[in-house]
């Protein structure tokens, strides 16, 4: 506690530094030898503080976790930027989109990083802090302790049958980020030595939609096979803290699990996204938020590579189900507006009313696009527009009907549904009538 009832009796009330801020300095290790702030990037009030306070400012006392007590340090570990107290030596196979993405975050925290890829990405691991080895004999010599497979789905099961498992240590830690984890789960527990501890994880996001943080997404993960000893177990811990630290919302879950929960929507969500992608969709000023989430869709699964989608097709038993579903749905859809659109057209057969001739006429449908493709290009303006074409208005009538208040409307909805009912809520709370 820093007992001192104005902070800086020099400076005028306006000026004195905030509790906030004395604290910060205060939990800096350099604070504590030389007593007051000296860090050049603190901002300009710390440091006319620390000049115009250095006689003034007296510590009585310190009631904070000081950095050589266990709170302290506790607190550090837990800090979700942090650096690790405990680095690991991890071995990333698979050095591609993935498992680069997942190396940034390692080396953040202070854990040695060395990688394997079928292609040479010496340089991008370079860039990283990662040693990278072209020849996985010679990274399994240096013994990591967890090796973090980052391989496509659909070549993880060739290559992990041709790694050198034999150059490892006995209890070495395996865990898979793949996408479908049945497959995974078996695959490992047919390929890998009885010894070797297996983690199956799949960390539910992406270099696009954790771009900001993994503050919340989903990391999903199964202890699949642990030994008692306390050292292997404490390792478990230390490689699920990497993702709590950064404060993933942590899901243990079985594989089987969460292939039935996420096989579907991913292939789903993915399949989507492609189809979106292929409409080269723009941004515009006046975009809807519907609109906006379509646009992060693309963004979110459009620089995953076709190997990934293919991948949970091949190794999700309901994805070819889904597509299925996704294709009738999409006919029913178009069947529905096409059956609309009959009754519009019935209509126009049978009713002589020129006015309402004139605005459902939908022959350019007809005529121009058989296939249904351009319509917006071809409808005439009237049709396009119909929506907000203004209904004649009777100047006099209108001038007659105006509330007495200047500010105030008297406002009639026409079309009392959804959208006309949600309007009036905020009319209504404005006052106008
Ligand atoms: P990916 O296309 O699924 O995998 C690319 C990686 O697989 C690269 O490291 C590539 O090595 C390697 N690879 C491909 N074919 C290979 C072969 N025949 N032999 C050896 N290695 C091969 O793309 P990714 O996005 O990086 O995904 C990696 C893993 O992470 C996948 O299992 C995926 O399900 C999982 N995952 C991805 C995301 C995501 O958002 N991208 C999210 C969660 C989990 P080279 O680069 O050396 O050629």
């Amino acid at each position: 506690m820093l007992s001192s009832p104005s902070f800086c009796p020099t400076l005028p009330a306006a000026q004195q530094p905030h509790l906030s801020e004395l604290l910060r300095h205060q939990l800096q290790p350099p604070f504590f030898l030389r007593s007051l702030p000296t860090k050049s990037s603190a901002a300009p009030l710390s440091l006319s503080f620390s000049r115009r306070c250095r006689r003034a400012f007296r510590i009585q006392c310190i009631d904070a976790a000081q950095p050589y007590d266990s709170e302290f340090k506790l607190s550090l570990a837990h800090s979700s930027h942090g650096t690790s107290p405990d680095p690991l030596k991890i071995a990333i196979i698979g050095f591609g989109n993935f498992g680069q993405f997942l190396a940034k975050t390692l080396t953040r925290q202070g854990h040695e990083v060395l990688a394997h890829s079928r292609s040479d990405h010496s340089h991008a691991a370079l860039q990283l802090g990662v040693r990278f080895f072209s020849d996985p004999s010679d990274l399994f010599e240096e013994h990591p302790e967890v090796i973090l497979l980052c391989t496509s789905i659909i070549s993880t099961g060739q290559f992990l049958k041709t790694l050198p498992l034999q150059r490892l240590k006995r209890s070495t830690l395996f865990v898979d980020v793949l996408s479908v984890k049945e497959f995974s789960k078996n695959l490992m527990l047919k390929v890998l030595p009885a010894d070797f501890d297996i983690i199956c994880s799949h960390p539910m996001f992406g270099p696009e939609s954790a771009k900001h943080g993994w503050k919340g997404l989903f990391f999903v993960y199964e202890k699949v096979r642990i030994g008692n000893e306390d050292s292997r177990v404490l390792r478990c811990e230390k490689f699920l803290d990497i993702f709590a630290r950064e404060e993933c919302a942590m899901i243990e879950m079985s594989c089987a699990e969460h292939d039935e929960y996420a096989a579907g929507f991913q292939f789903m969500t993915h399949t989507v996204g492609r189809v979106l992608k292929m409409l080269n969709l723009e941004s515009t000023p006046i975009n809807t938020k519907g609109y906006e989430k379509l646009l992060d869709l693309v963004e979110n699964t459009a620089c995953d590579s076709f190997d990934l989608y293919y991948g949970l097709f091949m190794y999700n038993k309901n994805a070819l189900a889904m597509l299925k579903k996704l294709n009738a749905a999409f006919e029913a859809l178009k069947n529905e507006i096409f059956e609309s659109l009959d009754d519009v057209a019935r209509k126009r057969q049978y009713e002589s009313d020129e006015k309402v001739d004139g605005l459902l006429d939908i022959s350019w449908m007809f005529k121009e696009n058989n296939n249904g493709s351009a319509w917006k290009e071809t409808a005439p303006n009237s049709v396009r527009s119909q929506d907000t074409a203004p209904w004649p208005i009777n100047g006099r009538a209108r001038n007659s009907e105006q509330s007495s208040n200047s500010s105030k409307l008297k406002i009639a909805i026409i079309g009392f549904g959804n959208f006309g009912q949600f309007l009036a809520r905020t009319f209504v709370r404005q006052g106008h009538q």
